[in-house]
């Protein structure tokens, strides 16, 4: 165990400990990511049993003017910035909790205390900093062994632990998801019978194991966990809602739920970028409001792409997520989505990629990424189809992205061209030309060129009784 403690730090840690006259543990993360032969988080908790601020004020004064010393007297915490890593010094704590809060009175207490507020076994591992305890593992609930059996297990009885502070059950499931690890049959129905104290959690926080989940490899896991429970129809659920199967006159429409899952675990695959894995999410979003089924055809969704990208601010919104430039790219994924799948099905035009790219701009590759990952079929004949129809759409995006340099295009001659030319102030006027030039270019009827749109500019001002002075 000594070999894992080989940063300085832990030293040091060891001696003023000594000095200050407290018993010092290293605890949660950084432990458990021994076990888990995961590179050591740069993040160190330590509990003191006493004073940790002072335990931390000795630590900063051996590490000298490197060393960032910050004190939160009111919560008995402290905090040491020493290049990348960031030490934590808490007294050892006690907590009793309320029903309708999940911030509790806290006490001093003992390792063993501390360690039972713990939310996890493989998050209340100890190892001990003092002299007589150094390098020293304590494991009072089984952590290391939960760890060798992939478990997530809470050190006390489940009920408690999951309502005392619910956001337990969201880092139950993301710890599932990132880990690949089982949560515990108890603890599982533990979490399905508490579900509703979610609603004291902040809706910050439950957005940010949210993000966890879906940053995870297989972030499916995580999710069908959160359906499996009945939190997902707490915490969103417009995504809950996508499940199930309506059949009418023996003709069935696929689960969009699970659809979605795979598109994402597809995605995931491809890209660690978290909003174009929203896009997954949110693709096929308003399929339900748009669901209906037509004599002859069966289901149809028409226009869930477009009312989809209508519903992604106030989905943001409400999970609390940023409602800036992220915002807008995963409403440009949703509107988009079926635009190369369309283009496959058909004849691809030039003029029908020229106008993807011009929409699509510099997102065209994740947008690509998205579509691919939507080709669930099972019909390898299907998918074999589609993607070598996907290839001549590459292909032709990228020929023609050289020839025109279409993406992040504005069209040659600007509104200020127009209103000089034929001297009329801004107005309708000037938006009718300046799309029939855009339109012009994006159909290939004109050439992306400066003199070709200035005469067509012109030609088109004649429609409109206007003349160049
Ligand atoms: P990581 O940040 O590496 O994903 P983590 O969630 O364990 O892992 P923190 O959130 O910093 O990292 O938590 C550090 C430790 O504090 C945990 O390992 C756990 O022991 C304890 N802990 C954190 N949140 C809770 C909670 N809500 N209830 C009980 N213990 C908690």
């Amino acid at each position: 165990m000594q070999k894992h403690l080989d940063n300085p730090v832990f030293k040091l840690i060891s001696s003023c400990a000594d000095e200050v006259g407290v018993d010092a543990y290293v605890i949660g993360g950084f432990v458990r990511d021994i076990f888990l032969n995961r590179i050591h988080k740069k993040d160190i908790d330590v509990v003191a049993i006493g004073r940790g601020i002072d335990l931390a004020g000795c630590v900063k004064s051996k590490l000298g003017e490197e060393a960032h010393l910050s004190v939160f007297k009111n919560f008995g915490t402290a905090q040491i910035k020493w290049g990348e890593v960031e030490i934590e010094f808490v007294g050892a704590r006690k907590e009793s909790y309320s029903r309708d809060s999940r911030k509790p009175v806290v006490e001093d207490g003992t390792l063993e205390d501390d360690q039972n507020r713990r939310d996890f076994t493989i998050n209340a591992l100890a190892i001990g900093l003092s002299k007589n305890n150094f390098g020293k593992l304590l494991d009072p609930f089984g952590g290391v062994s939960d760890i060798e059996n992939k478990i997530i297990r809470t050190p006390l009885d489940p009920d408690i632990t999951y309502s005392d502070d619910p956001l337990r059950m969201m880092r139950a499931i993301r710890f599932a998801s990132q880990l690949n690890f089982t949560i515990e049959k108890n603890s599982f129905d533990s979490i399905t019978k508490n579900k509703e104290r979610i609603n004291i959690v902040s809706k910050e926080r439950i957005a940010d194991e949210l993000n966890k989940i879906i940053l995870s490899p297989v972030p499916s896991i995580g999710f069908k966990l959160l359906f499996d429970s009945g939190l997902l129809q707490l915490i969103f659920p417009l995504m809950a809602n996508l499940q199930g199967v309506e059949s009418i006159k023996g003709k069935a429409h696929k689960d969009n739920f699970y659809h979605t899952l795979e598109v994402l675990d597809n995605v995931s695959r491809n890209t660690d970028n978290l909003w174009l894995r929203w896009g997954a999410i949110l693709h096929d979003i308003a399929k339900p409001a748009t669901k209906r089924f037509e004599e002859g055809r069966g289901w149809t969704f028409h226009g869930h792409e477009d009312k989809g990208a209508r519903m992604v601010p106030k989905i943001f919104a409400d999970l609390k997520l940023p409602l800036n430039e992220k915002m807008k790219y995963v409403q440009k994924l949703v509107l988009l989505h079926l635009r190369p799948i369309v283009l496959a099905k058909t004849e691809v035009t030039d003029s029908a990629v020229r106008r993807l790219l011009f929409e699509a701009g510099d997102d065209i590759d994740d947008l690509m990424t998205l579509c691919d990952a939507d080709i669930t079929t099972k019909s390898s004949a299907k998918k074999e189809r589609y993607l070598r129809n996907f290839a001549i759409v590459r292909e032709k995006l990228k020929e023609l992205e050289e020839k025109d340099r279409i993406r992040n295009w504005q069209p040659p001659v600007t509104g200020e061209v127009i209103m000089k030319t034929f001297n009329i102030p801004a107005g309708r006027e000037v938006g009718i030309i300046k799309t029939a030039i855009r339109e012009a270019i994006l159909d290939g009827i004109i050439k992306n060129d400066y003199e070709e749109a200035f005469n067509f500019m012109i030609e088109e001002g004649k429609k409109l009784n206007l003349k160049p002075e």
